[in-house]
């Protein structure tokens, strides 16, 4: 899935106390991206390679929590004022010490931490063993410091044997390497590296969580380039993988990731899901520009297809439907690890909306990858607008959430379907909410702006969103009983019709990652169809029901589901005497039903947010790190 790197060189004439604290700090930072081992190494720089077997190189490093690890193996209490640490998620070999990073090379000298896969591992393993070099793990990872130390060898350059190890390696990586001497040197190839910039050290590092408490001046290392880093002056050099000078720019990282912290909060998606009225309410507000560009775009294609992965698939199912209600405009919505299977009807007149948090989501970019074969044009929604998928677009609309760190999407969720929303209204033009006549051909600037058509971009459908989030989230009490109740079972559904469908597929998606109940959405036509032969006395059954359209029949499908026995939870603005519990929603203002609709669509998922996050905590469930998930799933 996922995994972390960083590494830190400094002059060492500061007055800091080495590399170990600031690398655990870092790894500490990183630790939403989800991992199973940790460690670190250091390298005191006093004797250069060749002079000892060992070198100067320190390695600690073990499985579990980096404070676990950090406790037992004192990784912070390393001498060394460079060093590299790691968190693993495997991929080759089993979660135990051994196969922890850093890996250190056959005689110690070089030490490396590696992020990805190496495919041709096996074969370059085969060679190295037969010409004499000793492996400790079952990992890829041991054949880049295997590797470098051979073609240190015989070049005696860091820049040389880099540029002749990367040749070698097939697959995906971000490394980061220590040299004897305490040089580093990182190389990328489809995996993020980001250098931080200090005065008088620097960071290479996966994200720029690793090192934004230190400076905020980064370098989005682009792929197929590697970097060397220069102790003694505290420099580096950019360069393509033969070893020329490649083009880079600094870049001022938004100050914002250095809110990211938990605050008051006691886990940080408590706060993710408490931001969301101001998130939604900054949600592509910034990209007028880009939004007008990506509705012209999609107004002009012969088809439409929406994709993503998790949360962010159901943003596009949200999507589907509103591009049909309110722009009449047919799309399909694919998820992305399908797309490859799914691709023969796009064409050059096609355009993919990819929607992803971190922009670095293996599925997404390879979906992306898929459409473009077939000439497709790329929008993508991303909160991450330096991820590759924003560099592989023809026009990128940021969500503009700041750091997410919990692990499932709360506060990115929501965003999207605001941009989503916000594109659509642009598709629709003069289209009136309520469907009717008004429609002035959809010019781009048709009137709609961001509010189904009734003039102002502010007084709008997005403009209600955040008041509306505000009043969702004033009392949680009983949300907090409700969850009490549900700390025991093992199966929950949650229902929906139209387009509350697909929020109810969102709502269990929460469930299920951040409680471990079993948890299923349903559309509420489909009972009959089979679900209803669970239902019993030991069942629970979330209705989201509010008062639009789709009310009634809902109301009509609980009372069958009631009369099974089972036990019901309505989401709703209307009270109802079949619901065992009421959760009581905000009611969407307006008459007409589209005005209505994305407003309920946003709001009503947030109690159910906050009751996954509740039932975690009555579960005992680390809501912010659920248990085999990782934030971005970097890896196929
Ligand atoms: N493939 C390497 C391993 O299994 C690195 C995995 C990672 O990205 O953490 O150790």
């Amino acid at each position: 899935m996922c995994c972390s790197i960083i590494g830190y060189s400094s002059r060492g004439d500061g007055d800091g106390d080495g590399a170990a604290p600031i690398l655990v700090r870092g790894l500490r930072r990183m630790e939403y991206r989800g991992y199973d081992s940790v460690g670190v190494a250091t390298a005191s720089g006093e004797r250069g390679p060749g002079q000892q077997a060992d070198g100067d190189i320190m390695v600690r490093k073990g499985t579990g929590r980096v404070d676990d690890v950090n406790r037992s193996a004192r990784l912070d209490a390393m001498p060394g004022s460079v060093g590299i640490g790691h968190t693993r998620w495997a991929t080759h070999g089993n979660v135990t010490d051994a196969n922890a990073h850093p890996h250190p090379s056959s005689s110690g000298e070089i030490a490396v931490v590696h992020n990805g896969i190496i495919t041709n591992f096996e074969e370059i393993k085969s060679e190295l063993v037969q010409d004499g070099y000793a492996f400790r793990s079952e990992t890829d990872s041991e054949v880049i410091s295997n590797l470098l130390q051979k073609n240190y060898e015989r070049t005696k350059s860091v820049k040389e044997s880099m540029a002749s190890t990367v040749s070698r390696l097939q697959g995906e990586y971000a490394f980061v390497a220590m040299f004897s001497g305490g040089r580093l040197a990182a190389a990328r190839l489809h995996k993020p590296l980001i250098v931080g910039v200090g005065k008088n050290d620097m960071f290479l590092s996966s994200d720029v969580l690793g090192f934004i408490e230190y400076t905020d001046e980064a370098v989005y290392v682009e792929n197929g380039n590697m970097v060397i880093a220069d102790r003694d002056t505290a420099t580096f050099e950019i360069t393509d993988f033969e070893g020329s000078p490649a083009k880079y720019s600094i870049t001022k990282v938004s100050k914002e990731f250095g809110d990211a912290y938990k605050g008051d909060y006691a886990h940080f998606t408590l706060k993710e899901i408490f931001e969301q009225h101001e998130t939604a309410s900054r949600a592509g507000g910034t990209a007028v520009h880009e939004i007008a560009e990506a509705a012209k775009i999609i107004r002009d294609a012969d088809s439409v297809c929406l994709t993503g992965s998790g949360s962010s698939y159901n943003a596009a199912l949200v999507a589907k439907h509103f591009f049909a209600s309110h722009a009449k405009k047919s799309t399909e919505a694919v998820m992305s690890s399908e797309m490859q299977f799914s691709s023969e009807g796009m064409g050059p007149g096609s355009v993919l909306v990819a929607i992803s948090q971190s922009g670095e989501s293996a599925d997404v970019l390879s979906a992306v990858r898929t459409a473009r074969k077939a000439g497709c044009r790329i929008i993508s929604v991303v909160n991450m607008m330096t991820s590759s998928l924003a560099r592989q677009s023809d026009v990128t609309i940021g969500m503009n959430c700041g750091p997410e760190i919990g692990v499932a999407a709360t506060k990115s969720f929501t965003s999207q379907l605001v941009v989503l929303y916000r594109i659509i209204s642009q598709v629709a033009g003069g289209r009136r909410p309520d469907g009717g006549s008004g429609d002035n051909g959809g010019g781009d600037n048709g009137g709609g702006g961001d509010n189904g058509g009734n003039g102002s971009s502010n007084s709008g459908i997005t403009g209600a969103v955040p008041g509306l989030i505000l009043r969702t989230l004033e009392d949680p009490t009983g949300v907090q009983k409700v969850a009490k109740e549900l700390k025991d079972i093992s199966d929950i559904y949650v229902l929906g019709r139209g387009v509350h469908y697909p929020i109810a597929t969102e709502a269990a998606l929460k469930i299920k990652e951040l409680t471990y109940i079993h948890a299923e959405g349903i559309a509420g036509g489909e009972l009959k169809h089979g679900p209803l032969a669970l239902m019993d006395d030991s069942t629970y059954v979330i209705v989201i029901n509010p008062a639009d359209s789709t009310h009634e029949e809902m109301l009509t499908s609980a009372r069958e589901i009631k009369a099974r026995g089972a036990r019901i939870i309505g989401i709703s603005d209307a009270r109802s005497d079949v619901y065992d519990h009421w959760i009581r929603i905000p009611e969407a203002g307006g008459e007409a039903e589209n005005a209505k609709s994305p407003l309920y669509a946003i709001s009503e998922i947030i109690p159910i947010q906050l009751l996954a996050y509740y039932t975690a905590l009555e579960r005992n469930a680390d809501p912010d790190y659920p248990r085999n998930l990782a934030k971005s799933v970097t890896v196929k």
